[in-house]
């Protein structure tokens, strides 16, 4: 396992120089996790936010974004829509709501895909910070996986770019991270890169966070920047350079980590078109193709130049699936993509009670 300085040299090196460092974790992730990219139909199921974090287009702050939900039978159209196209693994992701209607209209979802699927679909929440009795209600209805990023692991970084009230605690998000794995989650979790005044050694540390927080998938990519936000204009680091670290920092958390998901996120192919695919080989085996009814993506904008706005999911998953096959790996629907890291720790658990 690397040190706190030699990430910061890795992640300094020249791109030219660089190639190493992405060959190695690739083939760490090839000889542990296979050349299979697992998908996640991904629903954003509402773009309501009670939470105003500077770097976010959906911050309650915009007064400039019209909000929606899915309704129940938008809902109910792309679940059938999932099943139909193959997907046994869905990401519903949303802005943070604590109302009890949000709640439970959440839980009814989740019984209507486990319902409507035969129980064959694996769910991930992204929904923000709830209680444990929440998160325990989503898990007893059906939600087996939770996302939940920490952003940075730097809580000085961290209260730079949120509020400071108890909506918005570093503490707090750390104690929900532990909770989802308290209970039994497939946890995630994942920070942005590039943010305003983040170091070299904020980065690093991000490493060394992860792995001691023993997650078992991580999301992580660019801080990209949303005209609608305080955090506008503020960006330290060029945008190629946050790229060029997103990439490096997938290869070092999958040396780091080698048998648990990374997302190839979205947001790296919003700066470069096939950024998803250097992901992958860098070390990601995650993708997350979008499925939100068209005319609602536009809405759900977190940073500008949101890629797959108009793209039907048809001509998508066609086209992605040729990319992946033509840089040596195969793009899976019909799995669940279970994180390997999670599953060894259950067996480990179970042989330990017998
Ligand atoms: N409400 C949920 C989901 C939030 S959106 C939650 O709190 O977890 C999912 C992720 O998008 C965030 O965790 C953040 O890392 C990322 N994100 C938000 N704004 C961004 C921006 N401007 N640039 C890059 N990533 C951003």
């Amino acid at each position: 396992m690397y040190t706190a300085s030699e990430i910061t040299d890795l992640l300094n090196l020249p791109m030219f120089e660089s190639d190493e460092l992405f060959k190695t974790a690739n083939e760490t992730k090839i000889n542990t996790v296979g050349n299979i990219v697992f998908t996640r139909a991904l629903i954003e199921l509402s773009n309501s936010c009670i939470k105003d974090c500077f770097y976010c287009g959906i911050r309650m702050g915009n007064k400039l974004t019209k909000r929606y939900i899915l309704s129940d039978k938008e809902i109910s159209k792309t679940i059938d829509y999932t099943i139909k196209s193959g997907f046994k693994s869905i990401v519903i992701q949303s802005g943070e709501n604590s109302s009890t209607e949000f709640i439970l209209k959440v839980e009814d979802i989740l019984k209507q895909i486990a319902q409507q699927s035969n129980n064959t679909i694996r769910v991930t929440l992204s929904m923000g910070e709830h209680s444990d009795d929440t998160y325990k209600k989503w898990q007893d209805a059906g939600a087996h996986r939770y996302l939940l990023r920490i952003e940075t692991s730097n809580p000085k970084l961290y209260s730079q770019i949120h509020p400071h009230d108890d909506k918005h605690s570093f503490k707090q998000r750390i104690q929900c991270i532990e909770s989802l794995k308290k209970l039994g989650y497939q946890t995630g979790s994942g920070v942005m890169i590039g943010i305003p005044g983040q170091s070299d050694e904020d980065l690093a540390n991000d490493i060394l966070f992860l792995k001691n927080l023993d997650i078992d998938m991580c999301g992580m990519g660019p801080f990209l920047e949303h005209e609608q936000t305080p955090l506008f204009n503020h960006a330290t680091i060029p945008l190629l350079k946050r790229f060029e670290f997103s990439l490096k920092m997938i290869a070092l958390l999958r040396l780091a980590m080698p048998d648990i998901n990374i997302a190839a996120s979205t947001a790296l192919q919003s700066v470069v078109p096939n950024g998803r695919e250097q992901g992958i080989l860098s070390g990601a085996n995650v993708i997350m193709p979008n499925i939100t009814p068209l005319h609602y993506r536009e809405l759900y904008k977190l940073y500008k130049n949101k890629p797959g706005i108009n793209q039907n999911i048809e001509d998508s998953i066609t086209a992605l699936s040729e990319n992946i096959n033509a840089i040596g790996h195969s793009l899976s629907l019909d799995e669940w993509g279970d994180s390997l890291h999670y599953k060894k720790e259950k067996l480990h658990i179970s042989h330990v009670k017998e």
